[in-house]
């Protein structure tokens, strides 16, 4: 069901845009240190793992720079396509760190093989999931909202399990939710 997600082109326009709508409305915020206007500073990924050709907007990865002298902070807002630094793509991140739970281990090697990711990748995604997912400043708040609360030792598939819908849905719920800390603020300067 996943596999034929990855090889639809469709599910990646969607995608991009959730994130033009997600850089509109960080544009239309300014600046969140000076209120001040910021100027588009997007840049090109390489991001791994479709399973199909899209068109060279998808490696975009929106970005804006304060436009006022002595501020010039830069906001990269959340993504539904960029897990932070990750260079695979979110879904992707998502989709093999949860074949690790509930699934065969030749359904996993079949994904983790169409994709291209090595074991070492995945047992480090695990660990990122374990780790820095559960202690970032988000999850401590997000996971109060889960009743009964979600195993974060099976993260990520306890957290998708708990959004309506199958497959594409339930992704793209996901995406969303975790949203928040795929994107960063850092000072250009
Ligand atoms: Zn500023």
């Amino acid at each position: 069901m996943y596999q034929s997600l990855l090889s639809d082109a469709r599910f990646y326009t969607l995608l991009l845009a959730f994130d033009r709508d997600l850089a509109d409305a960080a544009r239309s915020a300014g600046c969140a240190l000076c209120s001040g206007v910021v100027h588009s500073a997007h840049y090109w990924r390489k991001p791994r793992g479709r399973g199909c050709a899209v068109g060279p907007e998808h490696d975009q990865r929106f970005s804006f720079c304060c436009a006022v002298d002595g501020c010039r902070s830069r906001a990269t807002p959340p993504s539904l396509r960029f897990l932070g630094r990750k260079v695979y793509l979110a879904t992707i991140v998502v989709l093999v760190s949860m074949m690790q739970h509930g699934v065969t281990e030749p359904r996993m090697r079949q994904l983790t093989e169409a994709v291209g990711v090595d074991r070492r990748t995945v047992m480090r995604w695990r660990l990122w999931w374990r780790e820095d997912f559960t202690a970032s400043a988000f999850w401590q708040m997000a996971r109060a909202a889960f009743m009964p609360p979600v195993e974060q030792n099976r993260l990520p598939a306890a957290l998708i399990e708990r959004f309506r819908g199958e497959g594409a849905e339930q992704l793209m719920a996901l995406l969303r939710f975790i949203a928040p800390i795929t994107g960063g603020m850092a000072h250009a300067r």
